[in-house]
């Protein structure tokens, strides 16, 4: 499972991290980490702090990692659908064979375009799962691939350029072809209607009898059925094509396999020496109880510095949700930011001992759930350029329950986004005063921060439900109070003087800008992420809505909070802080109480009354300003670029990172090394 990035990461970026600019820092920030902004996108850098001081054989081990990262890169353009690879590299020979004007409009369009393709890992959004609609003509592109040597051209079999455009051309601009990716309308053929490559000619009906027929109901450790391989009908037979090593896909399984070897040789201890060896065992045999083997050998490792997800993982993409995508993560811990998740969890019994909820709902023993905070190395398939700030693996429920699961949050991405979003003009529109934007420079990432760590580690795993209580007692209003619940913990315990003892912040001002981010934000700017007409629905934005609206109304008669507007625009201002405390603890203990005693009407009238209903001047008002900031809604990120250093006698001396690349050279440089896949992979 994955936090992704627009549940979260989006929601941090208009939550607790559009940095004000302002200082010199901030606006060199800026230009280092955007690299670019087309379309709906904008491309981020990250960099990996730490790299340096790990040791040499930890950068070689981490340096075979990512090349295995890197190797599968179009196993994921063919998932995502067949025609994908013919399309990029067609696309590809077109970009940088052109000869005309670069700013001829229609070139132009045709760039856009395939930095769509490259960024979706294929032709339709990598969130909507709509088609792309091309901005250039079918007679412009034709023209151009005319012009091509046609040796250029990824043709496959007997194809002439002539053939290979009848083929391709509607798959670009007819938008009755394969217009969605995944097609999740309820009454359709889900299978049929999806232009995913994970099924070849057989209907949903079919897929699901395949694979009912292979469940067994009494088997407690059952395997991922259909994980690895696409169902195909084959001489009237329905089958499994297995990706592994001599079956599908396996010219880039083969590269992979080749790397994980090298980094076998490197690991850092046996553990995981053994994780690396099975996850070989599997891409040889495709054998899905030895991915189960991996899985437990993986989540049991947890004192390796370096860690890294390599293979069919999650199944996002798929309609009937089986099959895996292609990923990979390289990453080390994050010692320093670790400490903090395991500092928290230490003191669990401290925070769960002084919360301001009644003592019968309290937990007599709580056990902190702690965390890794880690470093991206390297993002790979389904997690680039887009990626997920949480990860929390492996999938199977039965592992999670026996042998627990690693959850980790990826640091160095967090604060790149946080680092580009710094200077904006996010807070300069939105945020009060001078007094705020300071307070939000100086402390926003850290108390931000400091906030999801409480929700995690603590918030959760909080307080206790009554004997007899059913936990679904609270139905279709359970996630908005659960999540309520977890961020009042963090909120109430952000200010508390504990902290600065505990050293997680360092003054007693700090919890403000924590304060200020998350009113702004649940009284008024994450409406920018609602359609104008709508209302709020999703969980985590019900909760934000619900505690900003409830402690502004509970503190009106003291001003604690207000909505003031200055020059016809709406600003939130806090008078009180202390008082805004309190009420986030008073909401906390009633929070609580409705879950531990399974209160529905309480909840169902906290939920109706503060977090649904949207002011609709107020959001016109908002979209408004938002939209002539010209902010991209989606994200993604470029790689930094790592290299092997060799002695005359071939042996690894250091392993150099560096971070000038652009998006479209990075791109090109991976089509150009890692294309180890056939253009039609039938
Ligand atoms: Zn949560």
């Amino acid at each position: 499972m994955k936090t992704n990035i627009l549940s979260m990461a989006l929601a941090t970026t208009v939550l607790a991290s559009c940095g004000g600019a302002g200082n010199e820092t901030a606006g060199k920030d800026n230009l280092i980490y955007n690299v670019e902004q087309f379309a709906d996108l904008q491309i981020l850098r990250y960099d990996v702090p730490g790299f340096e001081e790990l040791s040499l054989k930890q950068k070689e081990l981490i340096y075979y990692l990512s090349e295995a990262a890197l190797a599968g890169r179009d196993i994921l353009f063919d998932q995502n659908g067949k025609y994908n690879l013919a399309i990029r590299r067609m696309l590809e020979a077109v970009y940088t064979h052109y000869e005309g004007d670069r700013n001829d409009p229609e070139f132009k369009e045709l760039e856009v375009y395939l930095k769509r393709v490259w960024f979706s890992n294929g032709i339709h959004h990598h969130y909507g799962m709509e088609k792309f609609v091309p901005g250039f003509s079918e007679n412009f592109l034709r023209t151009q691939i005319g012009k091509l040597d046609v040796s250029l051209l990824p043709l496959s079999g007997d194809e002439n350029a002539e053939t290979f455009c009848n083929v391709i051309f509607p798959v670009i601009f007819d938008p009755q072809v394969m217009p969605k990716r995944v097609n999740q309308a309820d009454g359709e053929d889900l299978v049929l209607t999806s232009a995913c490559n994970y099924y070849d000619g057989v209907t949903q009906q079919e897929a699901e009898a395949f694979y009912q027929a292979l469940k067994d109901p009494e088997d407690q450790t059952p395997v991922s059925y259909g994980l690895n391989s696409r169902l195909v009908k084959k001489d009237g037979k329905i089958q499994e094509e297995v990706w592994k090593v001599g079956g599908l896909y396996t010219g880039a399984i083969e590269q992979i396999v080749g790397w994980l070897e090298k980094a076998e040789g490197v690991a850092e201890n046996e553990a995981q020496r053994a994780v690396i060896s099975t996850l070989i065992a599997y891409y040889r045999t495709g054998d899905l109880k030895t991915f189960d083997d991996y899985s437990i050998l993986w989540v049991r490792d947890l004192d390796s510095r370096v860690d890294f997800i390599n293979g069919f993982t999650e199944t996002y993409g798929d309609p009937l949700g089986m099959k895996a995508s292609w990923e990979s993560l390289v990453n080390f811990k994050d010692k320093e930011a670790t400490k903090r998740t395991e500092l928290i969890s230490a003191n669990a019994q401290w925070f769960e001992d002084h919360s301001p909820v009644d003592s019968q709902f309290k937990k007599e023993e709580v056990k902190g759930v702690s965390a890794k905070v880690i470093t991206a190395a390297i993002l790979a398939g389904d997690l680039y350029p887009a990626t997920a700030i949480g990860i929390n693996l492996p999938n199977a429920d039965w592992i999670r329950s026996r042998h627990g699961s690693k959850s980790v949050t990826i640091g160095n991405i967090t604060d790149a986004y946080n680092k580009a979003a710094r200077g904006n003009g996010f807070h300069e529109e939105f945020v009060y005063s001078d007094t705020e934007k300071q307070l939000i420079d100086t402390y926003g990432d850290l108390t931000g921060n400091l906030h999801t760590d409480l929700h995690e580690c603590l918030g959760h795993g909080s307080g206790k439900l009554l004997p007899g209580v059913d936990p679904d007692a609270l139905k279709a209003y359970g996630s908005t109070i659960e999540e309520t619940r977890a961020d009042l913990f963090g909120l109430y315990y952000v200010a508390d003087p504990k902290l600065v003892e505990l050293g997680l912040t360092p003054n007693s001002e700090a919890y403000k800008a924590e304060y200020y981010t998350f009113l702004m934000n649940g009284l008024m700017t994450q409406l920018v992420r609602i359609e104008l007409g709508n209302e709020v629905e999703e969980a985590h934005m019900r909760n934000r809505q619900l505690i900003a609206r409830w402690v502004y109304e509970k503190g009106a008669a003291d001003r604690v909070v207000e909505i003031v507007t200055r020059e016809g625009k709406t600003y939130v201002v806090i008078n009180d802080y202390p008082k805004l405390r309190q009420l986030f603890g008073e909401l906390l203990a009633e929070i609580q109480r409705i879950k531990s005693t399974g209160d529905y009407d309480q909840a169902r009238a906290l939920v109706e009354n503060y977090a649904v209903k949207v002011d609709p001047q107020l959001h016109a008002e908002v979209l408004e300003r938002y939209r002539k900031l010209n902010l991209s809604p989606y994200k993604g990120f470029v790689n930094p670029r790592y290299e092997a250093i060799r002695n005359g006698a071939g042996e690894l001396t250091d392993v150099k990172v560096s971070y000038e690349e652009g998006f479209a050279e990075q791109m090109l440089r991976y089509s150009r090394d890692y294309s180890f896949l056939p253009t039609r992979n039938d």
